[in-house]
């Protein structure tokens, strides 16, 4: 489905937020990376789609009525085989519904495995004044106790994203430390202005994160994402 498409299922179900499915789907198509992540319905076919992405997996809960996934037992890492996939798509149902009783279960999606990285956040958020600014910063529990984030308003250049990938004071970590390699800051450079671009492209994109993204010495890619749209 393109942006359109997207946006108008979206609104005839009266929801804004996008589901994991689909804001992966559109943010894989405008280049920015992201893990393959398909939508099952049932555990046999959860299963079907985990042996063709390949082992191990990850499944989460798909809810118009979630949006913090793993609160609710709605994140299942590391899932090696079949039988792992079949338990954890009952148990994560079960944990949803018992969180949420009136949950509406679109289904769970089954995602690709991203090997462990660093965490860090890009997203986007709409000011009243300045219209859509990308926010970049690290991911995890430093973000919230160190607020360590950046931001620039839409539309940007190459070197606004250079620029807030060095002006993090967690910066450091990404130069590497204590003997680590350094990680892919052109891999951050690049889903930053991919992110930007995106919304500048699709004014109705209210808020966008990517949280978290993984960065590595090579590459990086996005194991959650989140997009809400305006209302019709
Ligand atoms: P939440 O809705 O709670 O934010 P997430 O999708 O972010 O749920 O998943 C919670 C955590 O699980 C992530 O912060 C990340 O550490 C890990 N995780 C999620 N998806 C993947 C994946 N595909 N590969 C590796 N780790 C993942
Ligand atoms: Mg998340």
């Amino acid at each position: 489905m393109n942006f359109e498409e997207v946006l108008d299922q979206a609104r005839s179900e009266g929801r804004d937020l996008l589901n994991e499915v689909e804001a992966k789907q559109l943010l894989a198509d405008a280049g920015v990376p992201v893990v393959a992540t398909i939508l099952a319905s049932t555990a046999e076919e959860a299963i079907k789609t985990a042996d063709e992405l390949g082992y191990p997996v990850v499944l989460k809960i798909v809810s118009p009525d979630i949006s913090h996934k793993s609160d609710v037992g709605g994140v299942k890492v590391g899932l090696v085989d079949s039988n792992a996939v079949s338990a954890a798509f009952d148990e994560i149902v079960a944990n949803a519904k018992k969180a949420v009783p009136d949950a509406r279960i679109t289904g769970v999606a089954v995602q690709s495995m991203a090997p462990e990285g660093t965490e860090v956040i890009v997203g986007m958020t709409t000011d009243p004044q300045f219209g859509p600014v990308i926010m970049f910063g690290l991911g995890g529990i430093l973000v919230e106790l160190l607020k360590d984030v950046t931001f620039r308003v839409v539309p940007l250049e190459e070197r606004d994203a250079r620029q807030m990938v060095d002006e993090i004071k967690g910066r450091a970590l990404l130069d590497g430390i204590r003997g680590q390699p350094p990680l892919d800051k052109a891999a951050l450079h690049n889903a930053i202005l991919k992110v930007a671009a995106f919304v500048e492209k699709h004014p109705q994109v209210r808020e966008l994160d990517l949280n978290p993204m993984l960065v590595y010495p090579e590459g990086a890619v996005a194991v959650d994402a989140r997009i809400v749209v305006d209302a019709a």
